[in-house]
């Protein structure tokens, strides 16, 4: 059996072996994904290693300031002898870019992570960025100031800027350390999550305008249409589930994006004490008690009606999580 400490120790051992590190992360990347991505590689490179940093989605524009976003490219460019994935629940989230290969490296927060890799690396934390955070020193790497920066976005975009019901005094610890090493959480926050382009506020305003209710659930559909009308060129749902989740009364929102062909991408959040992994999981999704979602085929109609049924289903059973 491989304790946390043996853990660690190898994968120190396997960063610092390896001469061309693959990075990778999930599709549709967001904050942590991106933050976590860069703050690793950023820190690689500090002591001369290659490192390919690959989305297969490409880096979404909010995170165009960071150091290295500029580096992010779509597919391997280089055969690499190290891969590390990171926030990534499952080897498909990846969007194929290690095209079915196992993964060295595994680093992750979802507690729906099914350990795909030959080293995992899976906490139960806010943030995939903390842990790396947490670790870097432990693995002989310097946080530098453009690592700490991306890394502490990655925090603040995973907690909602250290509101979610997750957050722990160690969270805390860990980004006030990251802002000792000169990442400036004022201008990070305003940037990830205090400012958004026009086309994102349009396509708020679209879902907004078909905002529905029953029960304790809220839920609104975003269209392709909707985006070209807002003239939206992002892969996600510019986070309107954010919005969503301030709604009094309600338990659970949930956002129906359509996704190209025949594809939904459904999100949902729960509020505390609920527990909607699993029915993600259900889905082929995943993610964690207040947050998850799945990538479902189907229409717009028969996806939606699908998903309510199973989640009135799960808010009439009553199941508590907590346990
Ligand atoms: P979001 O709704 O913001 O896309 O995702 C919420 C959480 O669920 C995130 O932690 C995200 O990684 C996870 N998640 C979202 N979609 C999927 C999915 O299709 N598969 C898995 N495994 N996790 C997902
Ligand atoms: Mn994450």
């Amino acid at each position: 059996m491989t304790n946390k400490n043996n853990r660690s120790d190898i994968i120190r051992e396997l960063l610092h072996k390896a001469d061309n590190i693959l990075l990778t992360s999930h599709v549709r990347p967001d904050g942590d994904a991106v933050g976590s991505l860069l703050g690793l590689g950023l820190s690689l490179m500090a002591i001369g290693k290659d490192v390919q940093l690959v989305l297969a989605d490409g880096l979404p524009t909010t995170f165009k300031h960071l150091s290295g976003a500029d580096q992010v490219i779509t597919a391997a460019k280089e055969d690499y002898d190290l891969s590390v994935t990171v926030d990534c629940s499952d080897l498909d989230r990846t969007g194929g870019t290690l095209e079915n290969r196992q993964p060295d490296i595994n680093i992750d927060h979802h507690i729906t992570n099914n350990n795909y890799a030959r080293q995992n690396l899976v906490e139960k934390r806010a943030s995939t960025a903390g842990i790396i955070a947490e670790h870097l020193t432990d693995w002989d790497l310097p946080i530098t100031t453009p690592a700490a920066e991306a890394l502490l976005t990655g925090m603040i975009t995973d907690t909602i800027g250290f509101s979610t019901s997750n957050m722990t005094g160690s969270c805390l610890r860990t980004a006030a350390m990251l802002v000792d090493h000169g990442a400036n959480i004022h201008e990070l926050y305003n940037l990830a999550l205090g400012t958004r382009s026009f086309p994102e506020t349009k396509l708020w305003g679209l879902g907004l305008s078909r905002l529905q209710r029953k029960d304790r659930i809220v839920w609104t559909t975003l269209t392709d249409e909707d985006k070209k009308l807002a003239r939206f060129n992002g892969k996600g749902s510019a986070d309107i589930i954010n919005l969503l989740t301030g709604i009094k009364d309600a338990d659970i929102a949930i956002v129906f994006l359509e996704s190209g062909n025949h594809q939904i991408k459904v999100s949902w959040r729960a509020k505390t004490p609920f527990d909607i992994s699993n029915l993600a999981v259900s889905f082929g999704g995943g993610g964690h008690p207040a947050a998850a979602g799945a990538d479902i085929e189907g229409d717009m109609e028969e996806v939606k009606q699908q998903i309510l049924n199973a989640t009135i289903d799960y808010l009439n059973k009553g199941t508590n999580p907590k346990n």
